[in-house]
């Protein structure tokens, strides 16, 4: 069953009865070449069939094929109920891919993998529903599941702002966020067409290589993240100014900016993860 040939989309969506989402970003992939490239790319030294993959979002199953034909397993979460008899036949012959109906954001993943993974290294491979893509990221990546690689499809803005480097136009609370759990690599462009029905946008496929270790040294995780949500909250202004509105006492922080060496006059996206790190351990004594 070919499931980017649209004659065949529409068949099976016909006898079954289904029609897209818009609000729950169903626009699924129609370009032969993408599904390989993302099966091909998710699992970076790891050989073929030794490892389980986590998919968000099968749709009618195009990625989720693939996926079954490199992984000793796929699991893949599905919210919309009316797609579970689709992916039953569309899915028919992978006997290796559990398909899970929920919602990622409120399932116990870890409690999916311990079930459906065992003891497999795993990673996450998806086109994720686009108006939900920074909460399921956040939430992968500050679980602190045992994930090896998360490689996925978003909106070209979001690629960008997501693997963004520090100074950079691009670069938000979200980039430092993600720079703190994982490597992050645009690897390549995916264009509206790809896509039934087409978005208005382009989108990007990223790989986030997760780290065993944070890339420098935190103490208060908690101060790091408030502090630098707070400096990009209103990044037109001074760090200083920035964090005193968001509730920072200016005396303590203009000493903890000296401390660190910033300037109270340096703007949010100027600053790298290790100097917001800095920062916070000067403010957390
Ligand atoms: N993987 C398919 C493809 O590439 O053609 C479909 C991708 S489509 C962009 C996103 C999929 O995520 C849809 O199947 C949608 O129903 C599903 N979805 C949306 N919100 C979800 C959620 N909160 N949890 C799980 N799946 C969700």
């Amino acid at each position: 069953m070919k499931l980017t040939d649209i004659s065949v989309i529409r068949d099976v969506m016909t006898r079954h009865g289904f029609s897209f989402s818009k609000a729950l970003g169903q626009n699924f992939l129609i370009n032969p070449s993408v599904c390989p490239r993302m099966a091909e790319a998710c699992h970076p030294g790891l050989p073929d069939g030794s490892f389980a993959v986590l998919e968000i979002g099968p749709g009618v199953g195009v990625l989720t094929r693939e996926l079954s034909r490199v992984a000793a397993k796929v699991i893949s979460v599905e919210l919309d109920q009316r797609l579970l008899p689709v992916l039953e036949e569309t899915l028919a012959d992978c006997d290796n891919v559990t398909i899970v109906p929920g919602d990622i954001l409120k399932l116990d993943v870890a409690a999916l993998l311990a079930k459906h993974a065992a003891d497999l290294p795993v990673v996450v491979c998806a086109n994720l529903p686009y108006y939900i893509t920074s909460p399921i990221l956040m939430g992968l990546l500050e679980s602190r599941l045992p994930l090896h690689c998360i490689t996925v499809l978003v909106q070209k803005e979001a690629a960008q702002r997501l693997c963004a480097a520090p100074g950079t136009r691009e670069c938000g609370a979200v980039t430092l966020a993600v720079q703190y759990y994982a490597g992050a690599e645009i690897l390549f462009q995916v264009s509206r067409g790809s896509f039934m029905p087409a978005p208005k946008v382009d989108s990007s496929v990223i790989r986030l290589p997760l780290r065993g270790e944070p890339p420098c040294e935190v103490n208060n995780e908690a101060l790091l993240f408030r502090l630098i949500r707070a400096a990009f909250g209103q990044r037109r202004k001074t760090l200083s100014n920035s964090l005193v509105s968001a509730g920072f006492d200016k005396a303590t922080l203009l000493t903890a900016l000296e401390v660190a060496g910033l300037s109270p006059t340096a703007r949010a996206e100027e600053l790298t993860l290790e100097q917001f790190a800095v920062l916070a351990a000067a403010l957390d004594t």
